[in-house]
């Protein structure tokens, strides 16, 4: 560890506050609010400490009025209920309260009825304990945001996200996943005990999200070069550098919650949080690969089918995007003679094409993203031309933030989940795989490494077809 502080152990947030404090001289960044993260086959047995630093440093009464929010779903620990075991801790010293939220769809929902039963259940407590996982603990951020910023500590019980360590929260809004504003939580205890028998599913998906960690900050960076991006800052760049410097070879287990794996996953979920949380925004990890997963759920709402886990689809379209990008690291196919000004007509020729069977509104959304999309690259072209003209320089830096394919491939199979399209929940048929990856780069406004290949003629079937190659299943 050096004296500014090691940006990669979770665990250690003065550790961490110092190395970013040393890189943010401006204090550009948001402060890192959270009192403390403990991750260990243990740590649900540190939820009175834990609240009690919480209610110190909030300045609130030790003796305190507290309500644990938990919902519908028993979940165990070792075979005892966790709410009990946490009820009991907590017992002796607080007037204590469980609340378990229902909103009638059986999981949880973060929509305004759950938001507003938990808000109501907190009204007048001193603190929120959440039991739960990555929904739980959104909602309860928000049910302490609520009432006057009251602590919470949030007991993690899954390690299927990576919002538990974070300042927002995922919740749902006219039927829609939006991501808000909501704070900190004081403390989070991940009890590893607990997450390693949490369904295999959630824990494999918690990997294929946290596997975006080892490509997605390319694109970021990427945008950042080309002046598309303003959330840049070196601070949550060397962070993300320091944690891909470490690949996730610890993976397998996962499924069959092995705990020194579901620990390092746990680990590199909560640094994900810290970092998209001090930088204010989910770009420093969503690219590529998120875009994949975003098109596949665009789909399969338009058509009323079951959406997919985020972080499973994620996961295998992470192999797409690594693959694409250590081609551009690794070989000359990004040249300076290849860089065309886009046209806009051809892109809205294709965005019609892609997305004209999924209705209208979808279509005229595309159309106003691309827009701004364009605009900004016209803006900006100078810097097209000289990044591209530098583009073995940058590889290097590029290099530091994607993990070879082979070797997250590899990670993927191992940690059980599914490392192909096909074997996702709902399967993802090859047609629409490809129409997933062919067109991601037609959402959204952000910009990522498809739309510099597209703009230099490269974006091709031919290589769409490779890219996929080790993803799709031969029928
Ligand atoms: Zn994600």
């Amino acid at each position: 560890m050096t004296a500014t502080g090691t940006l990669t152990d979770p665990t250690d947030l003065e550790a961490i506050r110092r190395g970013l404090a040393a890189l943010d001289p401006e204090g550009r960044l948001a402060p890192l609010g959270i009192g403390r993260i403990e991750i260990s086959d243990t740590a649900h047995l540190h939820v009175a400490e834990a609240l009690d630093e919480a209610l110190a440093a909030a300045g609130r009464p030790s003796r305190a009025t507290v309500v644990i929010l938990a919902d519908t779903t028993p979940i165990r620990r070792d075979g005892e209920l966790l709410a009990g075991l946490v009820e009991r801790q907590l017992a002796g010293h607080h007037a204590v309260q469980l609340a378990r939220l229902d909103g009638g769809h059986g999981a949880l929902h973060a929509d305004e009825t759950v938001l507003a039963m938990a808000a109501e259940a907190a009204r007048g407590a001193d603190a929120i304990v959440t039991i739960g996982s990555g929904t739980m603990t959104d909602v309860g951020k928000i049910a302490a945001e609520r009432n006057g910023g009251i602590p919470h500590v949030a007991v993690q019980t899954a390690a299927s996200v990576d919002g538990f360590t974070d300042n927002v929260s995922v919740i749902l809004r006219n039927g829609v996943k939006r991501t808000v504003p909501s704070r900190w939580p004081s403390a989070v205890l991940a009890d590893v005990t607990t997450i390693a028998g949490a369904p295999q599913e959630m824990n494999t998906a918690g990997f294929g999200e946290a596997i975006s960690l080892f490509t997605a900050p390319a694109d970021w960076y990427l945008s950042f070069l080309l002046g598309l991006d303003h959330t840049f800052h070196p601070a949550s760049l060397a962070m993300l550098q320091a944690a891909a410097a470490e690949p996730p070879d610890w993976s397998a287990g996962i499924a069959r919650g092995e705990p020194r794996a579901v620990r390092e996953l746990t680990r590199l979920l909560a640094l994900r949080g810290i970092v998209s949380g001090v930088s204010n925004t989910t770009a420093c990890l969503s690219g590529v690969e998120h875009v994949i997963s975003h098109m596949l759920d665009l789909h399969h709402a338009a058509h009323h089918q079951p959406i997919g886990l985020h972080g499973a689809q994620v996961g295998v379209a992470s192999l797409v995007a690594t693959r694409l990008w250590r081609e551009a690291i690794d070989t000359r196919v990004i040249t300076p003679a290849l860089l065309r000004e886009p046209e806009p007509a051809r892109i809205e020729g294709l965005i019609r094409q892609a997305f004209g069977q999924l209705g209208d509104g979808i279509v005229a959304e595309c159309l106003r993203d691309a827009e701004a999309k364009h605009a900004a690259v016209i803006r900006n072209w100078a810097r097209f031309e000289q990044v591209v003209a530098d583009w073995p320089r940058h590889a290097e830096a590029f290099a530091k933030l994607v993990t070879p394919s082979a070797t997250l491939r590899k990670a993927l199979a191992a940690s059980g989940g599914p490392a192909s399209f096909q074997r996702l929940s709902p399967a993802i048929s090859p047609e629409l795989t490809v129409w997933a990856t062919r067109n991601c780069f037609l959402m959204r406004n952000r910009f990522n490494l498809v739309d510099l290949l597209d703009m230099m003629g490269l974006w091709t079937e031919e290589r769409i077809a490779w890219a996929l190659a080790e993803t799709l299943e031969a029928a």
